[in-house]
C-alpha cells in the first residue's frame, strides 16, 4: 500500500504524517490489519528495537473525586464499587512500588484522585518519592496528581520526580462532552508547567468514549504538538456506575489501528499501552507489542489487569525483551529534555468519520474492580 510505505518513510525520518494519512490508517480494513501492524512495527523497531518498558501504577488516594470526568470510576457521583481510601503512607506506597520494581518495572507512577494537589499533598508525595527512591535504586518516579498550581511542578521536581503525567484524553472540541469541571486548556497548561520545571512529560488519550476518528486524530496531533516524552493510550474501561458504562465501541482490530496511528504520528516517542488493553485487545494483545514500546505491568488504579507474570510471559513469547534500568528509553536525539520532535504543522483538514456502531455483544464480564494491592491487605499483582 502506498499509504503504508509513505508512513513508514515518514516515521523513519520523524516526519509528521498529514491528518488525512492518520485518518486513513483508522479507516483501513481488517484485511489490511497485519500490513498496518507490520508497517508501524518497522517504525517502532527503528527507534526502540524490541525493548518493552514496564511501568507500575500505585494509587496513592482512591475515589471520592470532586471532578466529573465521565470515564472515571473515581468521579463525583460514581456508583462504581471501587476501593476508596485516602493518602497511603510513604512506607506503604514504597512497599507497593517495590513489588512493581521486583516484577520488572523501571518506572513507578504515583497517582492520586482529585482536581489537583494542595501544597500539603505535594509535601506528602515528596516524602513518598524520597522513600521510593531510597529503597529502589535507579527507579524512575512519575507523579500524576491532577492540575498543578504555581510552583508545585518545581517542588515535585526538587523532590525527585522524574516525570509528570496528565492526559489530554480526547480532542479539544469534545472535551466538554466528557468533563464539565475543568477544560482542555487546563490540562495543556499542567503538561506545560511540568515540562517547564524540567520533568519529563507524559500525556495521552482514552479511546472508545464515543469519539469520531477525527477526534482521535485531533488529540494525537495535539499531543505531538505538546511534545511529551511518553504517550499512554488507554482504551475505555466502561465501569458500571459511570456515565460511559455502555460505551463498548472498540474491537481488537480497531484498538490496533489506533495504536498504529499513534505510532506513525509519534514515531520516536514512548507509546505506552495503558488501561483497557486486556478488555479490548483480548487475545490480540501480543500484536500490540509491535506498535507500543511500553506498558503498565499488573493492575490499574481501580481495575485489575492481567497477572504480572502473564505480562512477562507475553513479552517473551512475542520475541520482545523487558527494558532494564541500564538502558535509556528514548532515542539519543530525544534525551536530556522534553524537546526533539518536530511541531505539528501543515496539517490539512479532512472530513470527520464516525465511530463504528457498538457491538451487540458487550464484555462487562471482563471489567474486574481492583481488590488487591495498594490500599488493601492483599499482595499486589506485579
Ligand atoms: S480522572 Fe482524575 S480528576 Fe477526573 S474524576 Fe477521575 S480522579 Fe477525578
Amino acid at each position: 500500500m502506498d499509504l503504508l510505505n509513505t508512513l513508514v518513510d515518514k516515521g523513519l525520518r520523524r516526519e509528521l504524517p498529514t491528518r488525512e494519512e492518520a485518518l486513513a490508517v483508522l479507516a483501513t480494513s481488517d484485511d489490511e490489519l497485519l500490513d498496518v501492524v507490520a508497517a508501524a512495527g518497522k517504525v517502532r523497531r527503528q527507534w526502540f528495537g524490541r525493548r518493552v518498558k514496564l511501568n507500575y501504577l500505585v494509587n496513592l488516594k482512591s475515589g471520592l473525586c470532586p471532578e466529573d470526568c465521565s470515564y472515571c470510576s473515581q468521579r463525583l457521583g460514581s456508583k462504581a464499587e471501587i476501593l476508596k481510601y485516602t493518602w497511603l503512607k510513604p512506607d506503604d506506597a514504597s512497599k507497593a512500588a517495590a513489588a512493581g520494581v521486583a516484577g520488572g518495572a523501571k518506572r513507578v507512577c504515583l497517582v492520586a484522585s482529585g482536581r489537583g494537589p494542595t501544597d500539603r499533598d505535594v509535601d506528602r508525595v515528596s516524602e513518598t518519592i524520597s522513600a521510593i527512591k531510597e529503597q529502589n535504586e535507579g527507579v524512575e518516579v512519575c507523579a500524576c496528581l491532577g492540575l498543578l498550581s504555581d510552583g508545585q511542578a518545581e517542588r515535585l521536581r526538587a523532590a525527585g520526580a522524574d516525570a509528570y503525567n496528565h492526559n489530554l484524553n480526547t480532542s479539544e472540541a469534545t472535551y466538554g462532552d466528557i468533563c464539565t469541571t475543568h477544560d482542555f486548556s487546563d490540562r495543556v497548561s499542567t503538561v506545560q508547567q511540568a515540562q517547564a520545571a524540567g520533568m519529563s512529560a507524559c500525556s495521552g488519550l482514552i479511546a472508545g468514549m464515543g469519539e469520531t476518528d477525527a477526534d482521535l486524530v485531533d488529540v494525537v496531533f495535539a499531543l505531538r504538538e505538546l511534545d511529551p516524552d511518553s504517550v499512554p493510550v488507554n482504551f475505555l474501561i466502561p465501569f458500571e456506575g459511570t456515565p460511559l458504562a455502555k460505551e463498548w465501541n472498540l474491537t481488537p482490530q480497531r484498538a490496533l489501528r489506533i495504536l498504529a496511528m499513534v505510532r506513525f504520528v509519534c514515531p520516536d516517542i514512548e507509546v505506552r499501552l495503558a488501561g483497557g488493553r486486556e478488555v479490548h485487545l483480548r487475545s490480540l494483545q501480543p500484536l500490540a507489542l509491535h506498535l507500543v514500546n511500553s506498558l503498565f505491568l499488573g493492575d490499574y488504579l481501580t481495575s485489575e489487569g492481567q497477572a504480572g507474570k502473564d505480562d512477562l510471559a507475553m513479552i517473551a513469547d512475542a520475541g520482545f525483551e523487558v527494558e532494564g534500568t541500564d538502558t535509556t528509553t528514548l532515542p539519543e536525539h530525544r534525551r536530556g529534555g522534553c524537546g526533539g520532535a518536530q511541531p505539528a504543522t501543515g496539517a490539512a483538514e479532512a472530513p470527520a468519520a464516525t465511530v463504528p456502531a457498538p457491538s451487540d455483544e458487550t464484555r462487562r464480564d471482563l471489567v474486574a474492580v481492583r481488590r488487591r494491592g495498594a490500599g488493601t491487605d492483599l499482595p499486589p499483582n506485579a
